[in-house]
């Protein structure tokens, strides 16, 4: 990966930046490659040297590095910091560093540090369900123990006070537990195993040339699209709806005066085109995606 520095940061930033602090070991596979798409695992291999960042994009990568070296440093009894554990699931090496193992009489509790917005905190968020249980098989079968608990501990990066005073489901504060579903221990073995050939099967297809795997609609975020019903000169919507028919249906409702309209807030996969898989410029699946999109436009 190149690393660029646009903005002329110090060099001692640059350097930092430049550093591996995560590595899988000696593994084939991490819990966070498997549960992300394998799409995206592939072309990211694939083009790994052509991939850009730059230094002042990585502030919260580079914090939550610091937060992982700063939390290895704390000695409480019983609580197990930064550990990394491996294990052969059907051939597969596959790890997980685990950033905090509190061992009680009944079971083990395993927290994991995640800076996040706001915004991810009021919606669902399965890619921590999957890591986490993930842990939770790893310490129990690498381990023998048994684990009782599963939690997220969520840093706010955009907490506002004011927000929190008015806005329902918002984070009360800018650190946050949350509690995350265990599943049972062989669900959580079938999605391994799951996931485990989805990856292997999309490395034969790159080895061989072949169109990788698409990504599903999940793994590329989809948004939907929203149909807003608008009156003239007011900035925001009376109200949003999913369906162009109950907003027609309201539409209708309002008083002439009012000049009142549909507006049309047309979905996206949000992932492709905000770029957040850092791949999308070498996706053929979504450069049909752009290409069918400007055919639509040219029709409209
Ligand atoms: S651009 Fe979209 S479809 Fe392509 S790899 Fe990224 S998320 Fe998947």
């Amino acid at each position: 990966m190149k690393i660029t520095n646009k903005h002329n940061l110090p060099q001692t930033i640059v350097a930092l930046a430049s550093r591996e602090f995560y590595s899988k070991g000696d593994a084939d596979y991490s819990a966070t490659e498997i549960i992300s798409p394998p799409r995206i695992q592939r072309l990211r291999k694939r083009h790994y040297d052509e991939i850009e960042q730059d230094v002042s994009e990585m502030l919260w990568s580079m914090l939550g590095s610091a937060l992982h070296v700063v939390a290895e440093r704390s000695v409480i009894p019983n609580h197990v910091n930064e550990e990394r554990l491996i294990l052969n699931v059907n051939g597969v090496r596959l790890s997980g560093a685990i950033d905090l193992q509190h061992e009680q009489p009944d079971g083990v509790v395993i927290s994991d540090y995640k800076f996040t917005s706001a915004w991810a905190l009021m919606n669902d968020k399965p890619e921590w369900e999957q890591q986490q249980n993930i842990y939770a098989y790893l310490v129990e079968k690498v381990k023998g123990k048994k684990v009782k608990k599963l939690e997220i501990i969520a840093l706010v990066r955009d907490w506002s006070r004011r927000e929190a005073m008015y806005k329902a489901n918002y984070p009360q504060a800018p650190m946050q537990v949350i509690d995350v579903a265990l599943w049972p221990l062989e669900k959580t073995e079938a999605y391994i195993i799951e996931r485990l050939e989805m990856h292997r099967d999309s490395k034969v297809s790159a080895d061989w040339g072949d169109e990788l795997p698409p990504c599903t609609e999940d793994d590329k975020w989809i948004r939907e699209t929203k149909f807003a019903v608008k009156k003239e000169g007011r900035k925001t919507a009376v109200r949003v709806f999913d369906n162009q028919q109950e907003a027609d249906e309201l539409l209708a409702t309002l008083p002439a005066k009012d000049k009142g309209f549909v507006e049309i807030r047309k979905g996206e996969p949000v992932r492709c085109t905000g770029n957040f898989c850092g791949v999308n410029q070498w996706c053929s699946q979504y450069q049909a995606y752009l290409a069918e999109q400007a055919t639509t436009e040219t029709q409209e």
